[in-house]
């Protein structure tokens, strides 16, 4: 396979180094890992192509690789398989700020293409906590911390370009900001996790930098009444752009991790964008008000862009804050969303869960979204209460009506919850695989539960 992948592609497109494949045989969550036969760096749709031809005709597996950073064990091999990675497709190919518009290659990352938006005044909002690609977020259905106002990968991505299990190059959609026009394929592609075609370029939407930002930390004496106020904010109807919750052991774990001192309190952060100050600052007026009506004993104010980015890099770090806290244990994520009003409810369930079982871990999430996460540092011993603390936890989730999985996607992990969420619904997205992908080259054995 691998001098058939060279005669093909040639010498430095194919990689068989230790490190690569021990690289693109793992992720940034998922415990267990596996070799791929071989690493190929695509440089154009006409690659990809050639690779997933190849691989149908010796039965060998293709599995994308964006940059890694997802967390459910979904780029792990199960089978002879080709890791596809998209990282040299990274050109930004068209920018159109008249129409806010951009059109990218899979592998370009989300800080490229704000990196060079902001010269035009622009921004791609999606704000997963790494610096993923946007092929591999769009085919997680990644979201963020400003996915309260803009938006997921669902909403921003217009269209895409996909190379199907066939070889076939194909586009879905259209760059426009509505149509009625045929079935929807390029939702379903978004987070197909690799599973229905391989994402090759994206037309992306893009918004304008907000004119005014005001961002509030609210502290709070208990998580339940930090969540109360998010879901309190919410319920007026206020127009947050971001509306994070932080519990006290993942601050004392970014104070220790990047030398800061926050007070070690469970924590909302709540921001405002805005074209005019008068806006902003009646916005957060009144947030402040029904903040301090749920319970808020201190709040306090970025109060310059610096301290704000640094605010959100924080943010962004409590998870390996978390992991730096207790080296050679074992992560293990929850990501549940329920509707908005079960939100505080769940909050208050996981934590009292988690202290009765005697796990360590922390909460934080999207609350904004009705979306939170656990992160359990289980020891080996520890590791299968954890899976049992997942299991009860989503459980409730999808009793209240909820899901599994807000933003990470299925993967292998929660694959096990797809029966419980989807009933009869699965037997339809199995007939969606086997339309897609008879042969079952793209990353089979992920998403969908085996039928037997
Ligand atoms: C610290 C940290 C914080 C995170 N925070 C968030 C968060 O807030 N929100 C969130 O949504 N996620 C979060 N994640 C998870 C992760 O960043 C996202 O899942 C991200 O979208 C993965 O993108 P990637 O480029 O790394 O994809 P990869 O990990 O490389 O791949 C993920 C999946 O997509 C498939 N894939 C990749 N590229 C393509 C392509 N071009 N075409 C088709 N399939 C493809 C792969 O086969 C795999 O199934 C976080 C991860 C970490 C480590």
């Amino acid at each position: 396979m691998v001098n058939r992948l060279i005669e093909l592609l040639g010498k430095d497109k194919v990689s068989v180094s230790q490190s690569d494949l021990e690289a693109h045989g793992r992720d940034e969550g998922y415990p267990e890992t596996a070799k791929p036969v071989a690493v190929v760096y695509a440089e154009s749709p006409q690659d990809v192509s050639a690779v997933l031809e190849l691989a149908a005709a010796n039965d060998h597996a293709v599995i994308p690789f964006g940059a890694g950073t997802s967390l459910e064990g979904s780029l792990l091999p199960l089978k002879p398989t080709i890791s596809l990675d998209l990282t040299r497709m990274n050109r930004i190919l068209e920018v159109h700020p008249e129409d806010f518009l951009a059109v990218v290659e899979a592998g370009v990352t989300r800080k490229q293409l704000n990196e060079r938006l902001r010269r035009e005044g622009l921004f791609f909002p999606v704000d997963p906590g790494a610096d993923a690609s946007l092929g591999g977020m769009a085919a997680t259905n990644a979201s963020g911390t400003t996915t309260v106002r803009y938006g997921g990968m669902h909403q921003n991505v217009l269209a895409l370009e996909a190379v199907m299990a066939n070889g076939e190059v194909v586009r879905f959609g259209r760059p426009v900001r509505k149509t009625s026009s045929g079935y929807d394929l390029k939702d379903l592609l978004i987070g197909s996790e690799g599973t229905l075609g391989v994402i090759t370029k994206l037309w992306v939407k893009l918004h304008p930098l907000p004119a005014e930002v005001h961002t509030l930390r609210v502290y709070f004496e208990s998580i339940t009444d930090a969540a109360r106020g998010a879901y309190a904010l919410m319920a007026a109807g206020l127009p947050v752009a971001r509306l994070e919750l932080v519990d006290e052991q993942a601050i004392a774990a970014v104070n220790r991790h990047l030398n800061r001192s926050y007070p070690e309190k469970p924590l909302l952060l709540v921001e405002f964008h805005s074209s005019t100050p008068a806006a902003v600052a009646a916005e957060s007026e009144f947030a402040e008000e029904l903040l301090r009506d749920a319970g808020a004993v201190g709040m306090d104010t970025a109060q310059t862009a610096e301290e704000r980015t640094a605010q959100w890099e924080a943010r962004h770090e409590a998870y390996w804050a978390l992991v730096h806290m207790y080296p050679g244990r074992e992560y293990l994520l929850t990501d549940t969303a329920v509707p908005l009003s079960k939100m505080p409810g769940l909050v208050e369930y996981a934590q009292k869960l988690m202290q009765e079982m005697q796990l360590t871990g922390n909460i934080l999430g999207h609350v904004g979204d009705g979306n939170f996460h656990t992160i359990i540092a289980a020891t080996a011993e520890e590791y299968p209460r954890a899976e049992e603390f997942s299991k009860k936890l989503v459980t409730r989730a999808l009793e209240l009506g909820g899901t599994a999985t807000g933003e990470h996607g299925i993967g292998l992990r929660k694959m096990k919850f797809m029966e419980a969420e989807h009933g009869p619904a699965l037997a339809w997205m199995r007939r969606v695989k086997q339309a897609f992908d008879p042969a079952g080259v793209l990353n089979p054995g992920k998403v969908l539960p085996s039928a037997e």
